[in-house]
């Protein structure tokens, strides 16, 4: 781990989502990502590490990873943030229904805080880069932290999220991975949005030689 973050990650829900505490070790600030079914392990980690939550990211809008976001929002008092794709595009009722029908979980509230590509938020001694990677969802992104990438439902250890969802596409997942992830250093750990391979975390240059969505469609020719 570097040192000038801290960074928890407590698995949760049905759907076994990772949340992530991030802390700026200098500070003690720290963002929540994609709070998911059992907000106390949230809460106990913030306490006993002596954290002072200021914001809750969402790597994406899909039921499963804001789960916990309107009842910690109310909880801590801090504002929620998804790309500005996403936010946009869960408002529509009828595509609320569908996702809440295949996902079982409600679609997000309208966030405090709408994200753009490259945005920073400041954690005091460190910062959150926000990176659109759109495929999994039109506002998927992946938050990058010194050297830290939580790339929620984009990619996976060896693998990568779903695209046959309404608002998701291949193409754009393979365009993001190739312009957006696979240009950072090698080293960049990649902290996926569910355990679903053979180790929990990775780094982009370990998933350039093994992952097969980087290896045969992108560096084959
Ligand atoms: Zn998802
Ligand atoms: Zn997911």
């Amino acid at each position: 781990m570097d040192r000038k973050t801290k960074i928890f990650c407590l698995v949760s829900g049905a759907d076994r989502v990772n949340t992530y505490v991030v802390a700026c070790l200098k500070t003690g600030r720290a963002v929540i990502i994609d709070p998911a079914g059992d907000l106390q392990q949230v809460l106990r980690t913030l306490e006993s590490e002596r954290l002072e939550p200021v914001m809750i990211l969402n790597t994406h809008g899909h039921g499963d990873h804001v789960a916990g976001n309107r009842d910690l929002k109310e909880m801590l008092a801090i504002p929620t943030a998804m790309h500005r794709a996403d936010d946009e595009f869960f408002k529509d009722p009828q595509l609320r229904r569908e996702f809440e029908r295949i996902l079982g979980h409600r679609c997000p509230d309208p966030v405090d805080r709408p994200l753009e590509d490259r945005e920073k938020i400041s954690l005091g001694g460190t910062e959150i880069e926000v990176i659109h990677t759109p495929g999994h969802t039109p506002g998927s992104v992946c938050f990058l932290c010194a050297g830290n990438l939580f790339t929620g439902d984009t990619l996976f250890v060896g693998a990568v999220g779903r695209t046959d969802l309404p608002g998701g596409s291949l193409e754009q997942l393979l365009t993001s991975l190739e312009n957006r992830l696979i240009t950072l250093p090698a080293e960049t750990i990649v902290w996926p949005g569910h355990d679903y391979g053979d180790t929990p975390t990775s780094t982009i240059g370990r998933e350039m030689q093994e992952n097969p969505y980087i290896t045969d469609f992108l560096l084959a020719e």
